[in-house]
Parts: C-alpha cells; sequence; structure tokens
C-alpha cells in the first residue's frame, strides 16, 4: 500500500520571504497543508489550489488533546497515500513538538523528512538589530523555553547554570512567565542592569520591541501592554540594537497602506512601499477588461505597415496590444519601422517584457507629455496608432490631428469597479486598519467613493490621503476630499517618496 509522505516543514518566523526554499517547493506539490497558528497563512496561496487545507492551532491550555489528534490527522491523510505537508511556525524541532509529531511518523512506518525552518528566536534577533553573538559581548547562546509542560512548572529550569553560565539567552513562551523568568535570573546572579529586549510578532509590520533591563522589565511590558507572541532576549547584546536597528526604524514601518490599483503594476507600487517599512493592503477598487469587441483594435493591427508611430500610455494597453498582435498571426517584427512612444517608464518597462525598448518617452509622463514631444519630432500626414482606453481623455487624438498627424485610435481596453471588495474595503476603515490611502488615478478614486458609498468621507476622515498628481486630486476636491500628499512628479516612485518625506517631517 502507498503510505503517503509527510514533510514536517518550517514556515519560518512569519514574514513569507523567510520560508526556505526546500519548504516552498514542498508546500506547491501538497496534496494537504495542516497548518498551525504561527505559520504565516499568506503561505498557503503557495499550495495548489485543490490541496486539502487543515487549521489545527492550538488553544492555551489545550494542548494535549489537540497534539493527540494532529498526530492522528498526520496518520490518517499519509495513510491515505497523500503528500502532506505539515506546516510549522519557525523550525519544526525548535519548540514546535515536531519531535513528538516525527516519533509519531515513525512508529507507524510512514515516511517523512523535516525541513527546517527559520526559528523565532533567530530572527527576531536579526529584525530587532540584535545579533545573538558577538564576540565583543558573549559567545555563547540559550535556547529556553519560558513555559514548561504545565504539569512540570517552569521552576524545573536548571537557572542556576544558565543564569550566569551562558551569555545570550532567548525565552519562548515566555511573556506570561516574565515575573519568574526575572526573578530567577536576578537571584541565580544575573546583574539587573542587563538589558532584555521583548520582541512581539517578530518579523511582521506589526512587530513590537520593547527594549529593558531584568530589573524593569516586568513593569516596562506591562506599562506598554505588550501580548504573546513575543520572545524575551537577554543579555549584553541586547545594547547593539540601538546601532544596528534596520527593520522598524525604516520611515513607513507600521503605517498600514491602502493601495487601490489594479492588479496590473500593482506589485511594483506594493514593493516600493514594502521596501520603506509600510504595509500594503491591495484592494483594486478598478479592473480592466477587454472592449465589447476587439475588430477596431484587430483592423488597425492589420494596417500596422503604414504607421509611424505608436503611442502606448498605459502597461495594460501594452499587454492587451500584443495579446491582438498574436491573435493575428504576427510577432514583434510587424513593428519594425513604427517608431514606438511610451508615456513614461512603467509603461516602458512593459513593452521591454516584450522584447522591444520603447523609442521615445516625453518629460512630462502625461498625455500632454506625449502630445509635446511629437509637436516636436513628428511631421504633418505621418500617422499614428493609439489604442486608447475607454475613459481616456481624448487630448492624444484631438492635439495630434490639429498638428495635421492621422490619428487611428481603437478602444483597446475598458476599465470598470470590480463586484467584490466592497464590504472589505468598508470593515477594515471601520476598524481603522488603514492609515494612508493612496490614488494612483482619477478612476481608482471615483470607484473608491463609489464603493464606500454614502460614508465615504466620514470612513476616510482623518486618513493621511495621497494622490499621484494635480489631475487626480482635482477629482479628490470634486469629492469634498483633501489631499494630504502629492508628488512633485506622477509616477510611483516620486509618489512613495514624497510619502517618506511627508512622515519624516510629522515625526520630527
Ligand atoms: N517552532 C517555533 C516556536 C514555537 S513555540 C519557532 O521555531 O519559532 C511558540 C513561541 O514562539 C511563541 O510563544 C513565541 O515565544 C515564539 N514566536 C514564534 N513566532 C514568533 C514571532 N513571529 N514573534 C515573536 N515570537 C514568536
Amino acid at each position: 500500500m502507498n503510505r503517503g509522505y509527510v514533510y514536517l516543514v518550517g514556515a519560518g518566523p512569519g514574514d513569507p520571504g523567510l520560508i526556505t526554499v526546500k519548504g516552498l517547493e514542498c508546500l506547491r506539490r501538497a496534496q494537504v497543508v495542516i497548518y498551525d497558528y504561527l505559520a504565516n497563512p499568506e503561505l498557503l496561496a503557495e499550495a495548489p489550489p485543490a490541496a486539502e487545507r487543515i487549521y489545527v492551532g492550538k488553544k492555551k491550555g489545550r494542548h494535549h488533546s489537540s497534539q493527540d489528534r494532529i498526530n492522528a490527522l498526520l496518520v490518517e491523510k499519509a495513510l491515505e497515500g497523500r503528500t502532506v505537508v505539515r506546516l510549522k511556525g519557525g523550525d519544526p524541532y525548535i519548540f514546535g513538538r515536531g519531535g513528538e509529531e516525527a516519533l509519531c511518523l515513525r512508529e507507524r512506518d510512514i515516511p517523512f523528512e523535516v525541513v527546517p525552518g527559520v526559528t523565532s528566536g533567530i530572527a527576531a534577533g536579526a529584525y530587532a538589530g540584535i545579533p545573538l553573538t558577538h564576540r565583543d559581548f558573549t559567545t555563547t547562546l540559550g535556547m529556553i523555553t519560558g513555559h514548561e509542560s504545565p504539569d512540570k512548572g517552569v521552576s524545573h529550569l536548571d537557572w542556576e547554570k544558565f543564569a550566569t553560565g551562558m551569555g545570550t539567552l532567548v525565552f519562548y513562551m515566555g511573556l506570561s512567565n516574565l515575573p519568574l523568568i526575572a526573578e530567577k535570573l536576578r537571584l541565580h546572579g544575573r546583574s539587573p542592569d542587563t538589558p532584555v529586549a521583548v520582541v512581539r510578532w517578530a518579523t511582521l509590520p506589526s512587530q513590537q520591541t520593547l527594549v529593558s533591563t531584568l530589573g524593569k522589565v516586568v513593569e516596562d511590558v506591562v506599562a506598554s501592554n505588550i501580548k504573546p507572541p513575543a520572545l524575551i532576549i537577554v543579555g549584553e547584546v541586547v545594547r547593539l540594537r540601538e546601532r544596528l536597528r534596520w527593520f522598524d526604524n525604516r520611515p513607513l514601518f507600521g503605517k498600514r497602506v491602502l493601495n487601490t490599483r489594479p492588479p496590473t503594476g500593482s506589485a511594483a507600487f506594493r514593493a516600493l512601499l514594502e521596501s520603506r517599512g509600510a504595509q500594503v493592503i491591495s484592494i483594486p477598487t478598478i479592473e480592466t477588461v477587454p472592449p465589447p469587441s476587439w475588430q477596431e483594435l484587430d483592423e488597425a493591427i492589420g494596417r500596422l505597415g503604414e504607421m509611424d508611430y505608436l503611442i502606448l500610455t498605459s502597461a495594460t494597453a501594452v499587454n492587451y496590444f500584443f495579446e491582438r498582435l498574436e491573435a493575428a498571426g504576427k510577432d514583434v517584427r510587424a513593428l519594425c519601422g513604427v517608431r514606438i512612444v511610451v508615456v513614461g517608464p512603467k509603461t516602458g518597462e512593459s513593452l521591454s517584457a516584450q522584447g522591444i525598448r520603447p523609442d521615445m518617452i516625453p518629460e512630462d509622463y502625461r498625455a500632454e507629455g506625449v502630445v509635446e514631444l511629437l509637436r516636436r519630432q513628428a511631421r504633418a500626414g505621418e500617422k499614428a496608432l493609439y489604442p486608447r482606453a475607454e475613459l481616456a481623455r481624448d487630448l492624444i487624438p484631438k492635439e495630434l490631428r490639429a498638428l495635421g498627424m492621422e490619428v487611428t485610435a481603437p478602444l483597446c481596453y475598458r476599465t470598470r469597479m470590480p463586484e467584490a471588495g466592497a464590504q472589505q474595503l468598508r470593515s477594515l476603515l471601520a476598524e481603522g486598519g488603514i492609515d494612508i490611502v493612496t490614488f494612483t488615478s482619477s478612476s481608482t478614486l471615483e470607484n473608491l467613493m463609489e464603493m464606500l458609498g454614502e460614508e465615504a468621507r466620514r470612513l476616510l476622515e482623518g486618513l493621511c490621503l495621497c494622490s499621484i498628481g494635480p489631475l487626480t486630486t482635482q477629482t479628490a476636491h470634486r469629492h469634498g476630499l483633501a489631499i494630504d500628499v502629492e508628488p512633485d512628479k506622477s509616477t510611483l516612485e516620486a509618489m512613495s517618496d514624497a510619502l517618506v518625506a511627508h512622515f519624516s517631517r510629522s515625526s520630527s
């Protein structure tokens, strides 16, 4: 009989990027995923859509029964002959009961592999700016449970040996026992001045870090109201945080940004904001769909040989244009001799992804810039193809025709308001889950207002509203919204720079 296969996989400490390559490969092949409270649920999206997903998060005080149930579940799913991934927070063998699960599988002769993960103690050091070892401070490191089996009681730890026998101590599951931990360490000779860091939700945008001393930490934790899950790092190395912080002092750290862009181009914006420490929540208020018919665009593509210019003003236009070019049985060679104008560098990047470099990019990344460029370059009688969006202003065709050019402007895509997402948006804003709202076009703003309905203005009150440029800002004003941040240049980069500048001003 096929006995299935179990992978005990460490999901890493929280940041989904911290799973190992091998762990990710296992997840992508899984037929069943059995996951915990501490494994980031975003990772589940990596498992095949058809995979069965089972949550076995434990509740405090019910460890025993639930661990038996988890073991039984692992066995049951494996005996069905399936590939099972047991996804555990951090590392499976560090305070994760992975050892018990593996023993249970071995007893039943079920084959398994263990894929280690970045344990939260190591990760908390890295993301709080605390090297757990540094030869000027310590050469030893201990990982200790702050919560032994309930029937043993925490005092079974050999405090006397490690209180002073080891340099850095990292306590897992220790927050509720902190008074006892601090007392025992002092009682056994550790100085009350020893620095201590408490790190909650390490590696996530919600990471909180408190620095104190053994003498004061209990009081400070109560005052700051830090709750589990948290790690307690004790030792001289904690002093290095002041100089080595890099994660939670980034300019947008802790800010939750609503990104209303459609999925195309959304990933780049997200990455920009995340690199500055923001947590990005993407709920598109606009989606692009094909036109009712491709006839106009297909006919224009049929006459590509006559064209002098091709004007592309968005990544979406690039994608649809090349899709239809392919549908017509043609490829990039059909563009030989056609000069390609793109509205800005982002559209240029989409074009490069098709293997073509743009010939021209205006200085001003707007329709006005395209017109200005062609006013200088083009001649009367020359022909331009401009695949346009349904709601685009008719500035380009109008102005170019006024220059004597012949412009073909077939409908290339439409935008509309997505059906899903309105409820999610309303509850997210009502719960105070957003600090910054970004608008990268008038339509994302118009649609957001419509999706929020009557309560729109109230839900957006007090939030930092950021617009990409003057046109979008005008639209905001028409809706009675005041824009707090608008960059000098209408690009996503300039927008995130402007946000950084805004928040560094307000925090200084
Ligand atoms: N196997 C896990 C540990 C599980 S024990 C690992 O290797 O990390 C659960 C404890 O881990 C929590 O009580 C907390 O102390 C710690 N922990 C796990 N993830 C954490 C995180 N992101 N931030 C802070 N502490 C975390």
